[in-house]
């Protein structure tokens, strides 16, 4: 019998078992270790597909915002399924390059890219920076300039509307540290237009992440489209305009909208107000990645207690640290089911903070030795990993229907100290 995990088409059980696409999860494990990230290729495809679906027809670029996930397999199949990249440092640069990712195909965001990391894109030849200030306009034009080079441009347009989501991830309003203010952009495109190393290719904005309604994307737009009405007026063509990513998944049973529907009603707008044709760019991160992993973890230690009950577990927040945080929710689920009633337990793990938390108050029916999955582990779990405790990082396998490629190796203890040097 199988019975699906919700939002996870992808891992489901079978007689009891969980299965990454037809792969048991306890043999995975068994083999590899826990804490162990278990990455399904075709959820990670079906969620480009929906993008793809979305863009039939159109000249549009899907740009993977890296950060979300940087691990090189991962890049490897999103180069390989047609994807440029968004990068936000010039460490996700080289990781593309190491992939053989076409530079052209990369766009650099970020508010704080350093002349080194400019003079190393120029070098590679990336397709745009995203510029994020009027300051960075300066520099970069510099930067280039005096590499005989005209660095491709857009401005990243703050567009003062309301994403709705965590305060952390919210990037679009006034307040945010992104963007240029929708005020200050047509000057600020008359200056990138002068400056001798700029050529300006296109305008872009992001206003958040796990996004879960349409309406931010649709106000963004208008905002969007209004500047490039003006920019264009003022004899400034812009060939690409690029929306950002964002889209939510589903981590607990709030349903963002799928993202060919949410795109039949951004383009529909495009359509209304004559852009249908201008060639489009989208960087979506966690929505390609996010539902695609778990995390199998072992439960070490039950350790019931007055006003709680704790599962003491091997995954930590150095592996897992969107809980503490942002307090978000991932689905804890048994590896193995049972049936009999579960405990409310707080699911934590042996990092020495209060924060390293995983699930609160989850019910659960475990006894020690047991593994469970961390569901919705793909996106900015590894990619936020530290080494916090001296932990070295997890390992990582990626199931592609009945066969498993290990993808990283489990970290070695030795590589945690190298580069560190005692005082002589
Ligand atoms: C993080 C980021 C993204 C991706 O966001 P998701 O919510 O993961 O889709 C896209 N563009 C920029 C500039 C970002 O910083």
């Amino acid at each position: 019998m199988t019975q699906t995990t919700p939002g996870h088409p992808f891992f489901a059980w079978k007689d009891g078992q969980l299965h990454a696409e037809s792969l048991r999860v306890e043999d995975l494990a068994r083999e590899h270790g826990t804490p162990l990230f278990v990455y399904s290729k075709a959820a990670m495809l079906a969620a480009l597909g929906a993008y793809q679906r979305g863009f039939a027809g159109r000249r549009a670029r899907v740009c993977y915002a890296m950060k979300a996930n940087s691990s090189l397999a991962i890049l490897q199949l999103f180069k390989e399924a047609g994807c440029g990249f968004d990068i936000v440092s010039g460490g996700e640069l080289e990781r593309v390059l190491a992939v053989g990712g076409k530079p052209a195909d990369v766009i650099f965001s970020g508010v704080g890219k350093t002349r080194a990391e400019m003079a190393r894109a120029l070098e590679a030849g990336i397709g745009c920076f995203n510029v994020e200030s009027e300051a960075e306009l300066e520099v970069l034009s510099e930067v280039a300039a005096a590499h005989g080079r005209k660095a491709p441009v857009s401005i990243r347009v703050n567009p003062n509307v309301d994403a709705k989501t965590h305060p952390y991830i919210s990037t679009g309003l006034k307040g945010n540290k992104f963007g240029i203010a929708h005020e200050r952009t047509l000057a600020a495109y008359r200056r990138a237009a002068e400056l001798p190393g700029l050529q300006v290719v296109g305008i872009d904005c992001h206003i958040g992440s796990q996004i879960t309604d349409s309406s931010p994307y649709l106000d963004a737009m208008d905002r969007v489209l209004d500047l490039v009405e003006a920019v264009e007026k003022a004899g400034i063509p812009l060939r690409h305009i690029d929306f950002g990513g964002g889209l939510g998944i589903d981590y607990q049973g709030v349903l963002p909208p799928a993202a060919d529907q949410l795109w039949a009603q951004l383009l529909r707008k495009l359509d209304e107000r004559g852009f249908g044709q201008r060639e489009l760019m989208i960087e979506p991160g966690r929505s390609l990645v996010g539902n695609a992993a778990i995390c199998v973890t072992e439960v070490l230690y039950l350790k019931p207690g007055e006003q709680k009950n704790f599962c003491i577990v091997d995954a930590a927040m150095n592996d897992l640290p969107r809980p503490a945080m942002y307090e978000a929710y991932h689905g804890i689920l048994p590896v193995r089911r049972r049936e009999g009633a579960g405990t409310a337990y707080d699911v934590v793990g042996p990092v020495c903070e209060s924060g390293d938390w995983i699930g609160r108050n989850r019910e659960l029916d475990v006894v020690q030795g047991d593994l469970l999955a961390i569901m919705s582990a793909g996106a900015y779990c590894m990619s936020m990993s530290s080494n916090y405790n001296t932990r070295p990082r997890a390992a990582e396998v990626l199931v592609d229907g009945g066969k498993a490629h290990l993808i990283r190796e489990r970290e070695p203890v030795a590589d945690l100290m190298r580069g560190e040097r005692l005082v002589r």
